[in-house]
């Protein structure tokens, strides 16, 4: 059996490493694996890896790339003594202590053990799944204005979504593009009022109301989608250089279905600070807060599931 770590922590995003930082500075030496790299939020460095400039995180006054940010938050966890390993959970044992956690495969005995557990697996934004999508992110489709809306200067942009993110979304995008089309399922936006007061003031903004989009079109990129309105079952086609699907986001939690508590929409669920209904396991990050969502608001939590589970790890007596 491989040995039992007092910390593994699931996540290299700015929860995961600030809960690695604080973990490995206690001399608890946490294990963390990080994930695995992907084109979704849940590779190592998460959601901060598809972004380009951060200018919100304190301490950066000039900025900072992403990618740039959770390099230096992951060198200095690994200063103070934090392991990594580059795979991800893929099925977890929460029924005893020490947890089972299996990386390489769901078969056989796990490939790491551990007294505590640190939850940090994030979210990641939800997709359409209509052809065209997968095969085209990153050649005009995203989820992400702000690391890709440079790339549409003076283009046709549509914004797919009727929240507060489509919102945010295409009132960014008009900073570049020709115009910004938001298509949206129904009739009413779901985004707040003051959003939508913005967006309905905006010129470059128009609605599609009432459609789904059923392909993103294009060969080698973009060049529009095809949508269907759902009232009067019309299919006609938009012309588009860039599609950003603004749908929500779900968290990465479908390993600890049955094990943690979790909301309706599949976010952990936390008590008195960051402890989840098995004792021993914390969550932090966006993995259970949906209201947030910051890289700040990840990194504080990751620093409070830390201190529980250095306190946690104190009153079992350290073994
Ligand atoms: P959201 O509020 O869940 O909205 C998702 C939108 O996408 C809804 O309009 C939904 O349509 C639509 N949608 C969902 N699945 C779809 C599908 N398969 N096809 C087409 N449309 C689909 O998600 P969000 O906008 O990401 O916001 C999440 C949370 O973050 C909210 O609490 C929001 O207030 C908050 N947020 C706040 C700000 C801000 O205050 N600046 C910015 C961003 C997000 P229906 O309306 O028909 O369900």
């Amino acid at each position: 059996m491989p040995e039992t770590h007092q910390v593994v922590i699931l996540g290299s995003g700015p929860a995961g490493l600030t809960a690695a930082i604080y973990t490995a500075r206690a001399n608890l030496s946490p294990f963390v694996v990080e994930g695995e790299p992907s084109s979704t939020s849940d590779q190592p460095g998460g959601q901060l890896m598809l972004t380009t400039e951060v200018e919100n995180y304190p301490g950066f006054v000039d900025g900072v790339l992403g990618p740039d940010l959770m390099g230096r938050f992951r060198d200095q966890a690994a200063r103070f003594g934090a392991e990594f390993l580059t795979s991800k959970a893929r099925r977890v044992d929460l029924s005893s202590r020490p947890f089972g956690v299996w990386t390489h495969s769901t078969e056989g005995d796990p490939d790491v053990l551990a007294r505590s557990l640190i939850v940090a697996t994030g979210a990641r934004a939800l997709m359409l799944n209509v052809p065209g999508e997968a095969r085209l992110m990153g050649h005009g489709v995203s989820t992400c204005a702000t690391c890709d809306g440079f790339f549409f200067r003076n283009q046709k942009i549509v914004v797919v979504g009727g929240g507060d993110s489509a919102l945010e979304e295409a009132s960014f995008l008009t900073r570049f593009g020709e115009n910004v089309t938001v298509v949206h399922r129904r009739k009413e936006l779901r985004a707040s009022k003051i959003m939508q007061d913005r967006a309905f003031a905006n010129d470059k903004i128009d609605f599609r109301w009432d459609a789904v989009v059923t392909e993103i079109l294009g060969d080698a990129k973009v060049r529009g989608v095809a949508l269907t309105n759902l009232v009067t079952n019309e299919q006609d086609t938009l012309e588009a250089d860039g599609v950003f699907v603004a749908i929500g986001h779900v968290p990465n939690t479908t390993v600890f279905a049955g094990m943690l508590d979790m909301d309706e929409n599949g976010y952990i669920r936390t008590t008195d600070g960051t402890r989840t209904n098995v004792d021993g396991v914390f969550a932090c990050g966006d993995v259970q807060d949906h209201v947030y969502r910051q890289a700040i608001t990840a990194a504080g939590s990751g620093c409070m599931a830390a201190i529980d589970v250095e306190r946690w790890l104190e009153a079992q007596g350290r073994g």
